[in-house]
């Protein structure tokens, strides 16, 4: 009976029983038993995804331009994609401005607990503020730089220098294109090989995905029992956040993937869910990709010379979750301090969340540095980021699911677009339809 479920059940079954293991837990003062027995295995599952995250993206990437083959269709195709990514990025930094000055969650925020707080955080925030500093002191090209690396063994040895490999990937796909095919057709079905080794391993560790996101989700819920109290001083800035996540959810992709992608609501959530219960329970979306795509190409059926350039570049650079979870995070710590931002202020705010998004690493927490940066722009107190810190992972791991949704909703629409749908029922294609 188990190995018939599919495999979104058996994850949502990991999930929730995940979370019962957790608070039973803390009840019965298994805390220790937990981190030491079953987190680990979270971290087996964690480690499978981030093993392939980057052989697959340089893959994937140089598979999918190489199959183009026509220099002029790649460069509308990388449009496209840049153009929607910074499109839904902004609609998504705007729910979040709009939603915050409706519910003005700061403003209700009691000052007592501000003060005690901060100092519960202020170790944490010094640390991430160096780091910012760091970042802001460099040149405004600095991030140009960082995307060319100077040794592409060393680029591929560390998954947060993701944008490094695209370019890498980038070049030598475009150079294969240009190449007379028969120089380089070897070279072609070796790497068409690999592509196809990778998706069976993907196959592989996804059969262990329930037990991972089980051991996750209970570690992560003993881990987090000591801060109950937290949420309630933060509870209207967390239900604010989440509402917009939310939206962003259950109303933003759905109507796009309906009007744009002539995919019906329900069809588009369920095809989508088990990336996002991955996203949430892994916080990280670069961990993650390894899912978007199989359920991409399985589930929506967008081919995989699309998806294979779009999630990756999605995956470093769009996302929608994160930068408006920033908006709405810089609004209420202006709120907490009395600070009145003017318009020309809330329009740089949307301008540095866009940046942020770009140059946020999908790993978890992987935005709070760029947070500090966006606070600096508008001269926010920076020390404002202990007040958020303390309900930040699950904030992270919605934004994370909506930040994955956010990429394989432009991988369809640039894959309707170009007509690049393999429905199975429809004759002559071929859809690698998995379990
Ligand atoms: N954890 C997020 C991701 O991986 C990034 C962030 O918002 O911190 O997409």
């Amino acid at each position: 009976m188990w190995k018939k479920l599919p495999l979104i059940w058996k994850i949502l079954i990991g999930m929730v029983l995940g979370m019962v293991w957790g608070i039973v837990a803390v009840a019965l003062g298994w805390d220790s038993f937990t981190i030491r027995w079953i987190k680990p295995w979270g971290t087996i599952f964690l480690n499978m995804l981030k093993l392939v995250a980057v052989p697959l993206i340089f893959v994937s990437l140089v598979s999918g331009i190489a199959s183009i083959t026509d220099i002029s269709k790649l460069s509308r195709i990388g449009w496209k994609t840049i153009v929607l990514y910074i499109l839904t990025t902004l609609f998504a930094i705007t729910v979040g401005l709009v939603l915050v000055n409706i519910v003005k969650p700061g403003n209700t925020f009691p000052e007592e607990k501000k003060i005690e707080i901060q100092q519960k955080f202020s170790h944490s925030v010094t640390a991430k503020q160096k780091t910012a500093e760091e970042q802001m002191s460099r040149s405004p090209l600095q991030f140009v730089v960082d995307m060319v690396p100077e040794n592409v063994v060393q680029a591929a040895s560390d998954n947060s220098k993701m944008l490094q490999v695209i370019f890498f990937a980038i070049v030598f796909g475009i150079a294969i294109v240009l190449l007379p095919s028969k120089n380089v057709a070897t070279v072609k079905s070796f790497i068409d090989g690999l592509n196809d080794i990778i998706l069976k391993i993907i196959d592989f560790f996804m059969g262990f995905a329930p037990y991972g996101v089980f051991a996750l989700l209970a570690a992560l819920v003993v881990d987090f029992s000591g801060d109950i109290a937290l949420f309630k001083a933060l509870g209207l800035y967390f239900i604010t956040v989440v509402a917009g996540l939310f939206l962003l959810i259950l109303f933003f992709y759905p109507t796009l993937m309906a009007l744009f992608a002539g995919v019906s609501p329900l069809k588009f959530l369920k095809a989508i869910l088990p990336t996002q219960l991955v996203a949430f329970s892994t916080s990280s979306s670069a961990a993650t990709l390894p899912v978007t795509k199989r359920q991409v190409e399985n589930e929506l059926y967008v081919q995989s010379e699309i998806s294979n350039f779009v999630l990756p570049i999605g995956v470093t650079i769009n996302m929608d979750g994160t930068s408006c979870y920033q908006a709405i995070a810089a609004i209420f710590i202006a709120e907490v301090f009395g600070i009145d931002l003017t318009f020309g202020q809330i329009l740089i705010i949307l301008l540095t969340a866009l940046l942020a998004s770009i140059g946020s690493p999908g790993v978890p927490g992987g935005s709070i540095v760029m947070l500090i940066i966006v606070l600096t722009s508008v001269g926010l107190p920076v020390e404002g980021l202990a007040l958020i810190l303390g309900v930040d992972r699950p904030l992270d791991m919605l934004r994370t699911a909506v930040n994955v949704t956010g990429d394989s909703t432009v991988a369809s629409l640039v894959a309707k677009s170009e007509g690049a749908m393999r429905y199975p029922w429809k004759k002559n294609n071929k859809a690698r339809k998995k379990s």
